[in-house]
């Protein structure tokens, strides 16, 4: 049998943890530091939400600065990985019947990889692929989906969900550092009690009280239904690598499928 590389979920938040150094950070870093260098990284990032399942399949993909209204610091931060456009090529042909787009010029690397790739791997010294997260399937395409993609996990790719389980920025509090309300607390919880024990029932979250709240738009959410379907396919429980809260709606728990 070969040797399973791990997966995870993380939470990343604001995108100044990219400059920042906290217990966040710091676990991100131990995290990459903890295995053997993978043969690439592929990241299903929030912040590639569109109409298609795409993969980046440049050979140098750019930095996307998406956001703003942040220092300029942080629109100078560069993350050099290369691409790798064979195992893009490898992920198109491992998911048939299921469609994956190459993605030669789109895309590149948005800062929910980037933010967490530079703690993880600070010399950007791995390949790095993004899948997007096709805004037009429900969450059961995404987990199966996620089930598929363990054969990438035997090849030496370490595969990462980007997201927030708790996400509301509407409801944002500054007045919150560390903090999470009642509400976030509860949908937080109960999605760690599913995680940690059958990830393939990830998706009755969705008939939760407190989803709406949660998970006011899917894009944050959905990264977790890969890692739940590479869960469930590997018959591995997720352990929980870190939690917290920060401003009262943003959850930052986060999950590994242990390697085997
Ligand atoms: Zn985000």
């Amino acid at each position: 049998m070969p040797q399973l590389m791990p997966a995870a979920f993380f939470g990343h938040g604001n995108p100044m943890n990219a400059l920042e150094h906290n217990r966040y950070t710091d676990a991100w870093n131990a995290f990459g530091a903890s295995m053997p260098k993978p043969k690439a990284v592929l990241v299903v990032s929030a912040h590639w939400y569109v109409n298609i399942t795409a993969v980046t399949a440049m050979r140098m993909p750019r930095t996307i600065h998406d956001f703003y209204g942040f220092p300029q610091q942080l629109f100078d931060v560069e993350y050099p990985a290369p691409g790798d456009p064979e195992t893009a090529q490898r992920i198109v042909d491992v998911v048939r019947p299921t469609y994956v787009g190459l993605d030669e010029d789109s895309w590149g690397l948005d800062h929910g990889t980037w933010s967490v790739l530079v703690h993880m791997f600070p010399k950007a010294d791995v390949p790095v692929l993004q899948l997007s997260i096709n805004a037009e399937l429900p969450f059961d395409y995404h987990f199966n989906l996620g089930t598929q993609l363990h054969a990438l996990r035997e090849e030496g790719v370490l595969i990462i969900g980007s997201g927030n389980v708790v996400h509301n920025l509407r409801l944002i509090d500054w007045n919150q550092p560390g903090e999470g309300t009642d509400w976030a607390h509860r949908f937080d919880d109960d999605v760690r009690s599913i995680m940690t024990s059958d990830a393939s029932q990830l998706g009755v979250a969705g008939a939760h009280a407190d989803y709406r709240l949660a998970v006011p738009t899917p894009d944050h959410f959905l990264p977790l239904a890969y890692i739940a379907g590479l869960s469930a396919q590997a018959d591995a429980p997720t352990r929980t690598l870190l939690d917290g809260y920060e401003m009262g709606s943003l959850s930052m728990t986060s999950y590994e499928v242990p390697a085997a």
